[in-house]
């Protein structure tokens, strides 16, 4: 039987900050994955001659110092272990209520500049709107995305989706999106600025594994945590760990356990009534929203085509105010019929990303539910599947005239997808939903003794959220109560 200080169970971006925090400050460290490799979402891989990153479009530069992830990612020494590159700029967003294209700039002062030249008729909303941006005033919680926006800019539809297109980055619908949350996000990128890791999230998540394993601590993959064990006064004392066809059952004895797998995979884990405790704990939480990520590989760089930003937010021509944003998550429940969904899409050869090509790399996210997906068998799924891909494919190539023609490759994953690779209830992306009032409260501390969260769901979702709280969970363990 193994005897460390601390297991972590889960080799995603949690996990890993986690894990070399600890490591580094000389606790002796065993993060278990389930997976073939390190990193969770936040992984790049090959699927034939096609490059396909798993989650990252964009984070904010951990660079600046106030950035969320600058502390946590300069103590876990990785920092400078990858290149952060810019977007060139927040985003771009089309369609819509928009006659015309309209870039948004990844600097505050740009960005508000960029906003009064297109928006003149709302220059009071985005003077207070960057008012409050620029000072971090403290943001009503109690706000949602909409109301505040309401607030700012009326019935200005255009002005609303130009500052929020990115809304798919947090939430799919801005009634139910806290103002707060996305503001602090939304800052975050403003301040900073966009940046991919280049060559692909994988390097991060690979650099992260390398600080635990030089600092004598151990990462060992396709491994499955199949129970959290617990002593007699219900504190935590170790984990049994398995092949992943359940054979070969191993224990590690250790007084803390981190979770960087959700909060549901870990109460199975748990003896029935702790599992309950921890399930009860965040019976008020509902989980975040997924998302679908179609990789498409073309045989001529985007920009051939007209695509001329990094990262561009296309709207459907349906979608004439911020609120019919929400409509999109639930599409894909039926077949194709000529209403898509809001689409994120980046061209990762419109920046010196390091991702491979050709084939170019052209990432499309959008809004998913895994309950689209889960009432049919194998097959069905792989057409219906299919047949959202040719219509995203046509939408694309009526935007970007001659696209389609110059597709070679595909992978589509949708909310399933992710479910199934990331053992995520309904497939969620970002921890628990970020609704008005929610987070405050969010700890990487449970109920359960020795039982610590490092995730999206310790406090809120995406690489800023996620380090952040892993950053927090270390010290936690470091200094438990
Ligand atoms: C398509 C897509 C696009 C995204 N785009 C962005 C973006 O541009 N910017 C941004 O900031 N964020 C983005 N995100 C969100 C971001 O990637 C996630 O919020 C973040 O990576 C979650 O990290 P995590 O460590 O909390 O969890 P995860 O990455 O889910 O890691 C959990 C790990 O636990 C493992 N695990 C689960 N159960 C067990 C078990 N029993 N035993 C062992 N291991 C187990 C899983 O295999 C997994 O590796 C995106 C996500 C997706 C899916």
């Amino acid at each position: 039987m193994a005897r460390m200080d601390v297991v972590v169970i889960g080799a995603g971006l949690g996990g890993l900050t986690a894990g070399a925090i600890l490591a580094r400050e000389g606790r002796k460290v065993v993060v278990i994955e389930r997976g073939n490799s390190v990193g969770g979402a936040a992984s790049s891989y090959k699927v034939g001659d096609l490059f396909v990153e798993g989650s990252l479009h964009a984070t904010s530069d951990p660079h600046e110092p106030r950035d969320p992830k600058h502390d946590a990612l300069s103590r876990a020494g990785v920092l400078d272990a990858v290149q952060w590159v810019p977007a060139g700029s927040f985003y771009e967003v089309r369609g819509g209520p928009f006659k015309q294209p309209f870039v948004l700039p990844d600097n505050l002062a740009a960005a508000r500049a960029a906003l009064l030249a297109g928006f003149p008729e709302a220059r009071a909303g985005i003077e207070q709107l960057f008012n409050e941006l620029e000072t971090e005033a403290e943001a009503d919680p109690s706000l949602s995305l909409a109301q505040k926006l309401d607030q700012l800019f009326g019935a200005d539809e255009a002005v609303k989706c130009a500052v929020a297109a990115n809304l798919g980055y947090y939430h799919d619908d801005p009634a139910t999106l806290g103002w707060r949350q996305f503001a602090g996000a939304q800052a975050a990128f403003l301040r900073s600025g966009a940046r991919y890791v280049q060559g692909g999230s994988q390097r991060l998540s690979s650099a992260l594994a390398r600080v635990i394993m030089r600092a004598g601590s151990e990462v060992l993959l396709r491994r499955v945590v199949s129970a959290i064990t617990l002593d007699a006064n219900g504190a935590v004392s170790g984990v049994v760990h398995t092949a992943r066809d359940g054979s070969d059952p191993q224990t590690v004895e250790a007084a803390q356990v981190i979770g960087n797998a959700a909060p549901s995979a870990l109460a199975a884990m748990l003896p029935a009534d702790a599992g309950e405790q921890l399930t009860q704990s965040y019976a008020l939480q509902p989980s975040s929203i997924s998302l679908f990520a179609l990789t498409l590989g073309l045989s001529k760089p985007p920009r051939d085509f007209g695509v001329s930003a990094y990262s561009t937010q296309l709207l459907p021509d349906w979608m004439t105010s911020l609120a019919d944003y929400a409509q999109g998550t639930a599409l894909m429940a039926g077949e194709p019929a000529g209403k898509l969904p809001p689409l994120a899409i980046v061209d990762y050869a419109a920046i010196d990303s390091g991702v491979p090509a050709p084939p170019y790399v052209l990432s499309v996210v959008g809004p998913d539910d895994v309950a689209n997906w889960s009432a049919q068998d194998a097959d069905a799924y792989r057409a219906r599947r299919a047949r959202w891909q040719a219509a995203i494919v046509a939408a694309l190539d009526a935007q970007y005239p001659g696209l389609a023609a110059a597709v070679t490759h595909s992978s589509f994953n949708t909310a399933l997808s992710v479910q199934q690779y990331l053992n995520a209830p309904q497939g969620a992306v970002y921890g628990f939903a970020p609704l008005p009032g929610s987070g405050a409260d969010r700890s990487p501390r449970t109920v359960v003794p020795g039982l610590y969260l490092a995730s999206a769901y310790a406090g809120f979702g995406g690489y800023s959220g996620v380090v952040q709280s892993a950053a927090l969970c270390a010290d936690l363990v470091s200094q438990p109560r």
